[in-house]
């Protein structure tokens, strides 16, 4: 199956109000390469302004409480991002794993607020070096599988992300061929456990994804994208990676 690519800029806890220019020049950059899908997913206080400038634009959030409201003291709750137009969220990055303490059974309720909420998901899973160190990394990631990701969903809604965390910020990344296994070992985990559907799920590639290694990093096998960090905070670094998807169709 031609899965579409899907390139999806996480801004963090980067962006202040004059950032949205820069948001709208990715946009508009990204339209001269349609065969790709392209999110930005900004700070919490950015969205409804992103969206707002951005009419039809993939704008999401970088996470997103388990429940629909109550009493959870600076969380956001996923309706409220559909409410203020975000289409998109981001759930279980390390940086949320790691800081925040999240594990598998949370990111999933996580990814389940936010399908419920009607947005598309890109969940996110990832070994530490020690274990990329002593070959474990494969196991390591399947188990994030099997305990984060929801049992019913629309395929076309739901991505993974594969960021190894050694090399989110780093400069690091795995080689082309590590790469291919752990999203090939990914696939292989989705079809046994969902079958026909996971062929069209997107499984994208995190880690320190630039305009430089984009090419090669989105031609591995299995690859469908990328969720892109530091490199998607100008359109000048951004845009050639979106330019490298689009080359490849
Ligand atoms: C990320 O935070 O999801 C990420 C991949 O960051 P970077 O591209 O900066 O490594």
């Amino acid at each position: 199956m031609a899965r579409r690519k899907y390139v999806v800029g996480n801004w963090k806890m980067n962006g202040l109000s004059d950032a949205i220019g820069e948001a709208q020049t990715i946009f508009s950059a990204a339209d001269g390469h349609g065969t790709v899908d392209v999110a930005i997913c900004p700070p919490f206080t950015l969205i409804g302004t992103m969206a707002a400038a951005a009419p039809g634009k993939a704008v999401g959030g970088q996470d997103c409480h388990s429940a629909v409201s109550g009493a959870f003291t600076g969380s956001v709750a996923a309706p409220m991002l559909a409410d203020i137009g975000a289409s998109v969220v981001i759930v279980g990055h390390s940086e949320r794993r790691e800081g925040f303490g999240e594990n598998d059974a949370e990111v999933r309720a996580k990814a389940e607020a936010g399908l419920s909420a009607g947005l598309s998901v890109i969940l996110c899973v990832g070994e530490p070096r020690e274990v990329r160190e002593s070959g474990g990394a494969i196991d390591y990631v399947l188990t994030q599988i099997a305990g984060s990701v929801p049992d019913a969903f629309d395929p076309q809604r739901l991505a993974i992300a594969y960021e190894p965390i050694w090399a989110i910020g780093t400069g690091l990344v795995p080689t082309v061929a590590d790469v291919a296994a752990m999203h090939g070992a990914i696939r292989g985990a989705l079809a046994a456990r969902f079958g026909d559907a996971a062929e069209a799920m997107r499984i994208l590639y995190g880690g320190s994804v630039n305009g430089d290694n984009a090419a090669e990093l989105l031609d591995a096998g299995d690859v469908d994208g990328a969720l892109v960090g530091g490199a998607s905070l100008t359109a000048a670094k951004f845009v050639p990676i979106v330019a490298a998807a689009a080359a490849l169709g």
